[in-house]
């Protein structure tokens, strides 16, 4: 039986020991951390739980298909709900806006709260729909690094709509051009925080990422998001992989261009191919470093970071949903501030997210965990106790301004997250939260290929690489990796 190793149990890796078991490989995963899941982790302050990472579940079906190809139930082990609001908005100015996941009721919201013709959204969406229905076949399912990909029909009908893709507008001004209104505007920029960019420097296609969230829904895992990775690692489990926890790869062995295997604290460990679901920049810098590096991939820009505080807040509010988020006043500088100086503005926009809104055992009685993220730049070397003493009063401020409380006098318990925090907690180089950011028109081609083009048998999956980072696109990469493998 042929062998592979994945270094690294996060979602992506998680997924690739899955399909390449359910493909009848002897799969072995190695992991430096002491639980699986990567970035999905998460713990307990008190009687409050809290996910570390993602918060946000969107195309769950990718993570059904997993239980099927063992023709499990995934109902017997993982469940969720689509949410009637993916997410509510407040601005200072006293708007609110419910964004329904139902597109005519969201059409009619924005119509009601915003005054702006339900014309002008819907033909907003559809083009949105119709870059997505051009892509989606080449960019997401498949390696765009094959020239089979080259040749497709797909490719072929996404050239001659080249337009379409609007690459040579930033998503900001193409919001600004078909949108006008100032608050819709913001809303629909904020799409590009999903990949990690600014809207005022990524390019105008990816008004596409808005139509997966309105097209496929927003979803609420029932026992939190910690359930996705739990519930795949224990099918894995359950399967035969086999996990090597604690235990920290330190190279991945070539011979002949051809890998071999890896050492794990001295100890060659053979194998016939190796996934690395680590960033892909310490992977070539640390695991490979007698090998060939592709400088230009490596030096792209890395996306934006998160500084998280995690608040067990001792009273609960009827006017806050599961995701909410809470506008700054001036995005542009917002984005300036993380992009170009390396820090946090002093008005930032400010998300929270309460799962105990829906889990109802994530919180004691009376009370709710929040998770407030606060969009940061990537660990440059910044001071970062000094700026999570601002930016955390920066942000009690902007909360208190916005829904008219005193939040402070709430929180009983906190803990901090900052980009060193997750960077030491996943090996993300300089704690990006998405791997490189999209904040040039080419860089959907410019992450790393599924592959080694250099090395036989080596393949890359996870959030740093092809087609991108978030839990839907990492499930993907892994399927691209498993299909590159079976053939
Ligand atoms: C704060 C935050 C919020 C986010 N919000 C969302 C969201 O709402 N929705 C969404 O879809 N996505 C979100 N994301 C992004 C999403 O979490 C990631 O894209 C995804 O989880 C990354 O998975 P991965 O497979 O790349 O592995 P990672 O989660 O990065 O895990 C990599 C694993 O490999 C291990 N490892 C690394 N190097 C080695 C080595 N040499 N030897 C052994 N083990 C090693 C690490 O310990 C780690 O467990 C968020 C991320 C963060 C941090």
């Amino acid at each position: 039986m042929k062998k592979a190793i994945i270094i690294g149990s996060g979602v992506g890796g998680l997924a690739t020991a899955l399909r390449l078991k359910a493909q009848g490989l002897d799969v072995v995963v190695f992991e430096n951390n002491s639980y699986p899941g990567g970035k999905l982790s998460s713990f307990n302050l008190g009687q409050y739980r809290f996910d570390a990472g993602p918060s946000l579940l969107t195309m769950p079906h990718y993570i059904d298909e997993l239980f099927e190809l063992f023709n499990e139930n995934p109902k017997d082990y993982f469940n969720y709900k689509r949410k009637d609001i993916s997410c509510k908005y407040f601005w200072e100015d006293k708007t609110v806006l419910n964004a329904y996941s139902d597109k005519n009721k969201f059409i009619n919201e924005i119509n009601k709260v915003l005054k702006v013709d339900k014309n002008i959204v819907t033909k907003y969406l559809l083009k949105a729909k119709k870059k997505y229905d051009l892509t989606k076949n080449i960019f997401l399912e498949q390696s765009l690094h094959k020239i089979k990909t080259y040749l497709s029909s797909d490719l072929i009908k996404g050239i001659f709509n080249l337009y379409m893709f609007q690459i040579n507008k930033t998503l900001d001004t193409v919001n600004q051009d078909e949108l006008k209104e100032p608050h819709l505007v913001q809303l629909f920029n904020r799409f590009a925080t999903y990949n990690g960019s600014s809207p005022f420097k990524t390019p105008g296609m990816m008004t596409l990422i808005q139509h997966l969230e309105q097209e496929y829904g927003t979803f609420v895992s029932e026992k939190g998001m910690i359930n996705i990775s739990k519930s795949i690692f224990d099918l894995a489990k359950r399967n035969g992989v086999k996990f090597e926890f604690n235990k920290l790869v330190n190279e991945i062995i070539v011979k002949n261009n051809k890998v071999v295997g890896v050492k794990v604290n001295n100890t060659v460990i053979e194998s016939d191919f190796v996934v690395s679901n680590m960033d892909i920049v310490p992977t070539y810098k640390k695991l490979l470093k007698k090998s060939y590096q592709p400088k230009k991939v490596l030096n792209q820009e890395r996306s934006s970071s998160a500084l998280i505080f995690y608040w067990g807040i001792k009273k609960t509010f009827k006017n806050l949903e599961l995701h909410n988020i809470l506008f700054s006043n001036n995005y542009k500088k917002e984005f300036d501030s993380i992009f170009e100086l390396g820090t946090i503005s002093d008005d930032p926009t400010v998300y929270i997210n309460i799962t105990s809104k829906d889990v109802v055992s994530d919180a004691p009685k009376e009370s709710e965990n929040w998770f407030v993220m606060i969009n940061s730049p990537n660990d440059t070397g910044q001071d970062w106790s000094e700026i999570i003493k601002t930016v955390r009063q920066n942000t009690i401020n902007k909360i208190n301004r916005t829904l008219n409380i005193d939040i402070e006098s709430f929180i009983e318990f906190e803990k901090v997250f900052s980009p060193k925090t997750i960077e030491k907690n996943t090996q993300s180089y300089l704690g990006s939260l998405y791997g490189s950011s999209s904040n040039n028109k080419m860089s959907a081609f410019l992450r790393h290929p599924n592959f080694s083009k250099h090395i036989q048998n080596l393949y890359f999956c996870g959030g740093s690489v092809h087609p991108g980072g978030g839990i839907p696109l990492c499930l993907l990469s892994a399927k691209i990796v498993s299909e590159l493998i079976k053939k």
